[in-house]
This record gives C-alpha cells, structure tokens and sequence, in this order.
C-alpha cells in the first residue's frame, strides 16, 4: 500500500503537487489524524468479507485505510478534480473502485447489486460533508438498502440530536427517524484541528448501526413520520395543539380523548414522546380516518 495520506504533511504535499484548491461549498474538510482513522475504521467491523461504500473520498485518506480492511471498497466523490487524485493515490490498493458522482443523484441500488455483488455485508464509511449530511442519511435509510453500520463523522450537535433521548432539547425529527431505522452511538467527538482547511464546527463519529426490523411496528410509515413532525411543529407547544394543527380544529375534542385513551397526557410536548407512544397515536390516528 501506498503512503499514509491522512498527516499534515502527505496531505500538503498533495494539495500542492496538483494545485488543488478547497471548495468550501463541497464541505470539503481532509482529515490529517491516524488515530481518527483508527477510530472510524475500528468501529465500522469490517474484514475481507465485506464491503464498504464511502461518500466523499476527498484524497483517499479514509479510502486508503478502507481498502486495507475490507473486502471490496467503492468510494462516491461529486469534485471531478479530486478523481485523477485518487486515481493516483489509491493506485496500488486492490478491490477499490472510485466513482464520480453526486450521492444524492445515484441510483443506489444499482450501485449496491454492481459493487457489492460478492461480500457479505456492506457498511458506510464516511467523513460527510456537513451540507448535506441529513439528506444523505435519510436517502440510505429510506431506501432500504442492505446495511450493516453506517459509520460517519458528522457536526457534533447532529451526531447529538441523532443519539438524543426523549425528554432533552436535543429529541426531535430526526432522532425518531434515525432511531426509527438505527441503534445510534457517539462514537467520539473530534476537535476542529485534526482537518485542513478546519472547519468552524466541532464534529463527532456517530455509528449507526441498522436494525433487523424497524423499532416500531406501524401500519403506514409515511403518516407515522408525518403525525412525529407535526408533533415537533411548533416545540413550546403542547401536544395536542400540534396535533390539533394536523388534524383540524373541528376535531380538537375527539383528539384530545384519543390521547388520553392512549394513555397519553395531551399537555405534553412531543419532545417528550417515545417512539413507542408516537407508533400508538399513529395508528389511533388512522384508525380514526385523520
Ligand atoms: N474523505 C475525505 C477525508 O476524510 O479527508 C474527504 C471528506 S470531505 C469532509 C467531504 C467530501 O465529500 C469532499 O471530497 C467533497 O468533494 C465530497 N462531496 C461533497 N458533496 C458530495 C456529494 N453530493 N456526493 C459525493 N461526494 C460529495
């Protein structure tokens, strides 16, 4: 394998001997830390078994750690500046293949049936840009594809909102739809001064690893996901003033007795909801024809 490119120094080197120049809005960050190399490569479990799809290669700091510990790595990268690059500096790593692309815009399937036909489990290993981080994890998880973990370092306070339990300012939409899906785990926090250029933000590795089946067991998850954003709408409200919303104020009364027939206060906030409770009023709600 080819030298360490995640130091201080193999990434200067390379920036200059190709006149690269950082697109900030690419979220372009180059991680130059071994150790959190080692952190996100430990915590994704792979082996020559199986396979590893990253999002944003950047130089190939992480591809190049990737290609040593997995069976078959595929790496998307939208900068087609940065694909001679890789081409380069991925050149003696077998089983890895670089594509050039938008994530948001690829056919993933596709994708997962060319690449990651002979392994026996795929993981994604990524540095994400943070404009886009949301979209790209809810596009993996909302198509189903075949995952084990989803290992990626993201801005501190989304790995945070990710992982949060209700009853904290942190519980919203997105810790129901991540948990929905995903066991979540901070695997840990990064400082600012292990990128070049280093971002404005402190950022953490979160795991995501996915679930056999979803947590919750609901009869239409459009509207189960539809009944928890409404419940966030408006965060000092209470619940059955969002809900309210939702369903139309002709049908406050009736709302406020399927809340209490499920056991649930209707002057609670949603942030207080467990993903459980959010599954029952779902299906009242249904049920009710709302
Ligand atoms: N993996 C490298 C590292 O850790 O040093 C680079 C990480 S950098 C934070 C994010 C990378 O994602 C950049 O290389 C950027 O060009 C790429 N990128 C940004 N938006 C993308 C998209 N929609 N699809 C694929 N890659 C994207």
């Amino acid at each position: 394998a080819g030298t360490e490119v995640a130091t201080p120094k193999r990434t200067k080197e390379i920036i200059a001997k190709y006149g690269f120049s950082f697109k900030k809005s690419l979220g372009q960050n180059f991680l130059i830390d071994q150790n959190i190399l080692n952190n996100i490569v430990a915590a994704a479990e792979l082996d020559e078994t199986k396979g590893a799809l990253e999002i944003g290669p950047g130089i190939g700091a992480l591809t190049q750690r990737l290609a040593q510990a997995a069976g078959k790595v595929t790496a998307v990268e939208i900068d087609n500046r940065l694909i001679p690059i890789l081409k380069d500096v991925l050149a003696e790593e077998a089983h890895t293949t670089v594509i050039h692309g938008d994530v948001l815009k690829l056919d993933l399937k596709q994708l997962f049936a060319e690449q990651f036909a002979d392994v026996s489990g795929v993981s994604v290993v990524a540095n994400l840009p943070y404009y886009v981080t949301t979209p790209i994890l809810m596009k993996l998880l909302e198509e189903k594809l075949p995952l084990e973990h989803i290992v990626v370092m993201i801005q501190k306070e989304v790995a945070e909102r990710m992982a949060a339990k209700p009853g904290g300012k942190e519980y919203g939409s997105l810790s129901v739809a991540v948990q929905y899906y995903c066991v979540p785990k901070v695997v840990c926090t990064v400082p600012h001064t292990v990128f070049i250029p280093q971002p404005n933000v402190d950022s953490a590795v979160i795991k995501l690893s996915l679930r056999e089946k979803p947590a919750v067991d609901v009869p239409d998850e459009d509207h189960f996901f539809r009944v928890v954003q409404a419940s966030f709408a408006q965060r000092r409200k209470t619940l059955a003033n969002n809900l309210t919303a939702f369903v139309g104020k002709e049908r406050r009364e009736a709302l406020t007795e399927m809340l209490l027939s499920n056991d649930i206060d209707p002057i609670r906030r949603g942030e207080t909801l467990s993903l459980v409770e959010f599954a029952r009023i779902s299906r009242s709600m249904l049920e009710a024809g709302w």
